[in-house]
């Protein structure tokens, strides 16, 4: 039997995204930009999930460009709009705790001649909107900021920022990162002012290598790739038929926002309690986070070590990021944990399925752990 805490990193496809996924590769294999008649059946299973997911994000569909994931939408988004809009406006700000994948896109245009400011949490480990705000100036062309942290749960204050900046700066280009937000936070890209916004589809149970770049009417882009007319002329290459009909499928059975987030909030809450009550464990993850993410230290136990003992026993978790393979990001530091503390992180991570029984057998491995690895040490 396993215990799958790691839905941050990845999530288990649902029966819906694999009837579709295996619905679409049987019979609606043409291809979308042929003229006939498989042709057309292909754009309009595109045009079903555009739909599907576009009313998870109530934004209209057209707003909509599918990608091959979070981190190629993010580096369209940022590098894209950088592009189109920075040509005499030099300066972009972000945060110090993004994805890997947006870090590194404002790496590339720091590379091109950007300036790019990072603004970090500060010793309390919050993020303050007037920090973020007053970095921006009149020649900043693009703000990016992430809505909810992968490794520590911690929820950005997107919406104020972004409103703020647009009031002053109403030129400026809002980027958002909402991977971990998606389907599991109530939030509109209107109700964040993000002009532009990253999701993916592999953490709401649909598969890997599909996302999709949600944009304002009227967000001018530079594409990353081109050759194709697809995606508005936004994305060229063939469209994934299969993996975007996928992804609306999980999208529209994941409509239970509201209801999920609450029950979420009270697993949260229990694990905390349950995983505090194992002794040398620190939970590190703030109060007020998104309940889908738990991250906590065990004194004494490296994260590596703990993550393979509890593989071995057939329970899943990360060690800070997935993403990062084991390596450390600093983004734990950035949040005010020690360095030894981030060395002996683990996140756990929520999905629907989870239960506080599932918190109940990774608490016993972790004493076990304790038992086994730190005693015998001492
Ligand atoms: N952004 C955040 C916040 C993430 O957690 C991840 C994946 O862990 C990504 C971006 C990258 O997503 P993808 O695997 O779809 O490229």
């Amino acid at each position: 039997m396993s215990i799958y805490l790691d839905s941050a990193a990845t999530t288990k496809p649902c029966a819906a995204c694999i009837q579709a996924i295996h619905s679409a590769l049987e019979t609606q294999y043409g291809n979308p930009s042929s003229l006939h008649t498989l042709g057309l059946e292909a754009e309009l299973t595109v045009a079903a999930a555009r739909k599907q997911v576009a009313a998870a994000l109530h934004c209209p569909p057209e707003n909509l460009t599918f990608t091959s994931g979070a981190t190629e939408s993010s580096h369209l988004a940022i590098r894209g709009a950088a592009a189109a809009y920075g040509k005499r406006k030099k300066r972009a700000v972000t945060t110090t705790v993004e994805h890997a994948s947006v870090r590194a896109a404002f790496d590339r245009l720091e590379e091109e001649g950007f300036t790019v400011i990072r603004v970090a949490p500060r010793a309390d480990g919050v993020l303050h909107v007037e920090d973020f705000v007053s970095a921006v100036d009149d020649d900043t062309c693009l703000v990016s900021m992430m809505l909810v942290n992968n490794e520590t749960g911690a929820v950005l204050p997107v919406a104020e920022s972004f409103a703020q900046i647009k009031r002053a700066y109403p030129q400026i280009i809002t980027h958002c990162d909402a991977v971990q937000g998606f389907l599991k936070l109530s939030f509109t890209p209107e109700k964040l002012s993000a002009d532009l916004l990253t999701v993916s589809g592999h953490k709401v149970h649909a598969a890997k290598g599909v996302g999709a770049l949600c944009h304002k009417k009227g967000i001018r882009l530079v594409p990353l790739l081109t050759g194709g007319e697809q995606e508005g002329g936004l994305r060229a290459g063939t469209e994934s038929v299969p993996l975007i009909a996928g992804f609306g499928a999980a999208c529209a059975s994941l409509s239970d926002v509201s209801a999920r987030y609450a029950r979420m909030c009270a697993l949260r809450s229990e694990a905390a309690a349950m995983l505090s009550a194992v002794g040398g464990v620190t939970v590190q993850s703030p109060e007020n986070g998104s309940p889908y993410i738990l991250s906590f230290s065990v004194k004494g136990l490296r994260s590596e070590t703990m993550l393979h003992f509890l593989a071995e026993r057939g329970i899943y978790v990360s060690s800070g990021s997935a993403c990062s393979k084991g390596k450390q990001s600093g983004v734990l530091e950035q949040f005010g944990i020690s360095r030894s503390a981030a060395d002996s992180t683990l996140r756990v991570s929520f999905c629907a399925e989870n239960t506080a029984a599932d918190i109940a057998a990774l608490c016993d491995a972790l004493r076990e752990a304790q038992e086994k690895l730190v005693h015998k040490k001492g």
